[in-house]
C-alpha cells in the first residue's frame, strides 16, 4: 500500500514537471529515475537550465551517466542546440556503475553533475566546443594508457597522462553542482561508486582520481 502511494506521488510529479518544462523530454525513463533529475534540476532552477534535454536509457561501459551535446551543434543556432542525458541500463556492478542501485541522493548528485556539464556546454560557443571535444577526447585516450613509470635518479616518478586534464574539468563540473547546492548529493554519489559499490577496482580508482574532493 505504501509502496504504490509513494510510486502515484512520483508519477504526479512526474508528469507536472514534464507538463511545466516543454523542452524536457523523459522517452522510457521511469518515474523512479526522473525523481533525481527533477531535484536536481530544481537546484539549478528553470533559468540556468532552459534548454533542450532528452534523457535516454543506454548502455555505458563505466559511467552511471553522461551526457552529449546533438550531433547537429555547430551547424544550428544556439536556441536550437539540442542536448542528451545517458543514464546507463547496466544491471551488473561487476561491468561497471549500476544506476538502479544507487540511493536518491547519489543519484541527485550523479544528474547534479551531468546538469552542470551540459550548463557548460550551453555557454560555449562553436570553436569553443569543438576545441574543448578534441582535448577532452585526446585526453581521455591518454588516460586509458597504462601508468608511464620513469626513473629518475633514484626517485620513481609515475606520469599518469590525460589524468590532471580530466580531473580539473570534472573539478569545475562539481563546483557547479556545489554552488547549486547540491554538495552532500554529490558527495553522497561519488562515495558510493568509490566506496560502496561493487564496480571493478580499476573504475573505483579513476573515480577517486579525477572525481574526489577538490583538494
Ligand atoms: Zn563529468
Amino acid at each position: 500500500m505504501y509502496l504504490s502511494k509513494t510510486q502515484n506521488l512520483e508519477d504526479a510529479i512526474t508528469k507536472e514537471f514534464l507538463n511545466e518544462h516543454p523542452k524536457i523530454s523523459a522517452g522510457t525513463i521511469s518515474t523512479n529515475d526522473m525523481i533525481p533529475f527533477i531535484r536536481a534540476y530544481n537546484a539549478y532552477g528553470d533559468d540556468a537550465l532552459n534548454i533542450n534535454i532528452t534523457l535516454k536509457y543506454k548502455h555505458l561501459t563505466e559511467d552511471s551517466m553522461q551526457s552529449y551535446y546533438a550531433a547537429d551543434i555547430l551547424f544550428v543556432k544556439k536556441t536550437n542546440r539540442r542536448y542528451f542525458m545517458y543514464i546507463t541500463n547496466n544491471k551488473d556492478e561487476s561491468k561497471g556503475q549500476v544506476f538502479y542501485n544507487m540511493p536518491i541522493d547519489a543519484k541527485t548528485g550523479w544528474c547534479g553533475h551531468e546538469d552542470g556539464h551540459l550548463m557548460d556546454y550551453e555557454e560555449k560557443s562553436k570553436r569553443q566546443i569543438l576545441g574543448f571535444t578534441l582535448a577532452y577526447s585526446f585526453n581521455w585516450l591518454l588516460s586509458k594508457i597504462p601508468e608511464i613509470i620513469l626513473k629518475i635518479g633514484k626517485k620513481r616518478v609515475t606520469i599518469e597522462p590525460g589524468i590532471k586534464y580530466l580531473k580539473r574539468i570534472e573539478q569545475n563540473i562539481n563546483m557547479r553542482a556545489i554552488k547549486a547546492g547540491l554538495e552532500h548529493e554529490l558527495a553522497s554519489g561519488i562515495d558510493y561508486t568509490i566506496d560502496i559499490s561493487k564496480i571493478p577496482k580499476r573504475i573505483k580508482k579513476r573515480y577517486s582520481q579525477i572525481y574526489k574532493a577538490i583538494n
